[in-house]
């Protein structure tokens, strides 16, 4: 596990190729997104790192269902008592009362590699989880001083990323765009519902406010962030 710090309040918690956020204040704790399954105790010992307890865990807020996303989420919710926030659109997925969709037909490498991609954890079922509170675009967040929820489908139907409107603008991008190996682009087009729509949401993104991007996949971006949104949405649109 690497535990970041990206603000004094602010901790990346990545586990292998995910990243999931802490936002640690004096009055409560919130978890964006809930990591790989299976590793509760990574997230138990991030929260020790930072001299907290699990009962100081308040608010998990997902970016999507994605399993690499909400993995350990019945479990946290169990230890902590942490109320759960997700989009209308992905929360019976959550909840376990709708299958998960399976990886993009129209991709070529999914229709290539099915055997194998049907495997990946990111399909499986997980135990279903309790949703709190259904989040929708534009909704002003209780937690963190005031966190502002943005709809970004595409990825999946109820994809949220989520602005802190401090410290110049912290991005929750979830998979709304990925920083791999320095690079930002879209998601991948494999585990994306609906590319074209992907797209129209990073454009959404691109006018937003915000100095720092925290993605699902790959590193922060650092320092006028949503320029680099600017010259993604100009690539995609030449
Ligand atoms: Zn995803
Ligand atoms: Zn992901």
């Amino acid at each position: 596990m690497a535990l970041e710090e990206i603000f004094p309040f602010i901790y990346g918690v990545r586990v292998l190729y995910v990243n999931a956020f802490l936002l640690a204040e004096d009055e409560g704790i919130t978890l964006i997104d809930s990591g790989l399954a299976n590793r509760k105790e990574t997230f138990l010992r991030a929260l020790s790192e930072i001299k907290r307890s699990p009962e100081e865990l308040k608010h998990i807020v997902l970016t999507h269902h994605h399993t690499d996303h909400t993995g350990n989420l019945a479990a946290l919710v169990e230890a902590s008592g942490a109320e759960v926030r997700v989009h209308p659109l992905d929360a019976p997925i959550v909840r376990g009362e709708k299958p998960v969709p399976g990886a993009n037909p129209k991709s070529i490498v999914s229709k290539m590699l099915w055997p194998l991609v049907g495997r990946l954890s990111v399909y499986n079922r997980l135990a279903p989880a309790r949703v709190d509170h259904e989040v929708t675009d534009g909704q002003e967040l209780p937690m963190a001083g005031g966190m502002k929820a943005v709809h970004t489908p595409g990825h999946t139907a109820g994809h949220m990323c989520y602005l802190l409107e401090r410290h110049g603008g912290i991005l929750f991008v979830g998979d709304a765009a990925g920083n791999v190996f320095g690079r930002l682009g879209p998601p991948l087009a494999m585990s994306t519902e609906d590319m074209g729509q992907a797209k129209e949401s990073i454009r959404k993104l691109a006018e937003l406010e915000f100095d720092v991007a925290c993605f699902g996949h790959g590193r922060v971006l650092k320092g006028k962030a949503n320029a680099a949104f600017r010259r993604l949405v100009e690539k995609m649109t030449r």
